[in-house]
């Protein structure tokens, strides 16, 4: 689709130590599109994540944020971070504040909301969520799902102009996973910009635009689903699906 950019990463590499683990990598995400990143375990994806909002920095090459390079440090970037909000593997909910006060938290310290304005945002988020009855619970209470489904109210409490998913069902118990997905699907077809990290491959089937199939630290294979499912180019494409499909 012929889309606006939002993130755009160009030629960038990344090293830890020897390890050479992010190699020539040219992004592009656009507006709206929602981009599944797939591949082995130690591929780069999370780093790739990381990079996106500069929780990693790089030794060369370039990320963009809607036009703007993303600053090294300091407050600009804080303020260009707070714009691609992040949903991890684990939620990282604060165990002792309620659900109400960790979408609320962030609000009032990043966004500077008044405490009640921040309260009002967050419980409708947590509607959009499907967790408005459990606004004034612990995250212990929950189950797994309603957790992360909290982590997400609470990612999109800042007002991000795109969303990062790491792994984000893959602690969950099976029966858990659709409400997550669910949830996600539902903001992609409310247009929100999404990378998504997952081994979830109905998800990437149906709500990717494109799929990124990542090895050894490069962009193998940059499709569309229908493409990336039924014809893969790549060795290490066709080797990836054959054990996992
Ligand atoms: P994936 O998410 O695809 O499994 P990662 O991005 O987590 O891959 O890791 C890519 C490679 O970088 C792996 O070989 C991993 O062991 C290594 N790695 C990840 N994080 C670090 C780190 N903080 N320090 C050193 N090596 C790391
Ligand atoms: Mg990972």
């Amino acid at each position: 689709m012929a889309v606006d950019p939002l993130i755009e990463l160009r030629d960038v590499n990344k090293y830890y130590g020897d390890l050479h683990v992010l190699r020539d990598i040219d992004l592009t995400v656009g507006k709206g599109e929602v981009v599944v990143i797939v591949g082995p375990s130690g591929s780069g994806k999370s780093t790739l994540c990381r990079t996106i909002n500069r929780l990693e920095t790089v030794e060369s090459g370039t990320v963009a944020l809607d036009g703007r390079p993303l600053p090294e440090e300091g407050r600009a970037l804080a303020r260009l971070r707070a714009e691609v909000g992040m949903v991890f593997q684990s939620f990282n909910l604060f165990a002792h504040r309620t659900v109400l006060q960790n979408v609320s938290l962030a609000q009032v310290k990043v966004r500077g909301r008044k405490k009640g304005e921040a309260e009002r945002r967050s419980r409708e988020l947590l509607d959009r969520v499907g967790l408005a009855a459990h606004a004034d619970k612990y995250p212990a209470q929950l189950s797994g799902g309603q957790q992360q489904r909290v982590a997400i109210a609470r990612a999109l409490a800042m007002d991000p102009k795109a969303l990062l998913f790491d792994e984000p069902t893959s602690a969950l118990d099976p029966e858990m996973i659709n409400e997550v997905l669910e949830v996600m699907r539902q903001l992609a077809r409310e247009g929100m910009t999404m990378v998504v990290v997952t081994h979830e491959m109905g998800f990437a089937r149906s709500a990717a635009h494109r799929v990124v199939f990542m090895a050894d630290g490069r962009i193998v294979e940059d499709r569309t689903p229908e493409e990336f499912f039924t014809n893969p180019h790549s060795d290490r494409a066709k080797d990836f699906l054959s054990k996992i499909l």
